[in-house]
């Protein structure tokens, strides 16, 4: 890896949390530009991201789909009458 890839490597997580200002980005993904190694890596942690916010909500919406069932569930018991 070349000059700066440290620096940048370090702040990552901070710019893929979109927790930099414009100019910091910029310079981020000019390196990026040049420097093929950090742009791979980049790049994994991404799919990485990606793939964890995929996993995250199914959880969420089964929680939705019991929700919805243990409603359900309640009001049958109170129809009969
Ligand atoms: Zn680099």
């Amino acid at each position: 890896m070349g000059k700066g890839c440290d620096a940048i490597l370090a702040q990552v997580d901070a710019f893929l949390d979109g927790e930099r200002g414009a100019l910091e980005r910029l310079r981020f993904a000019g390196h990026l530009a040049l420097c093929p190694p950090c742009d791979t890596y980049v790049r994994q942690l991404q799919e990485a991201h990606r793939l964890l916010r995929m996993a995250a909500t199914p959880s969420e919406a089964d929680q939705d789909v019991a929700r919805r069932l243990g409603a359900m569930g309640t009001s049958a018991n109170k129809a009969p009458r």
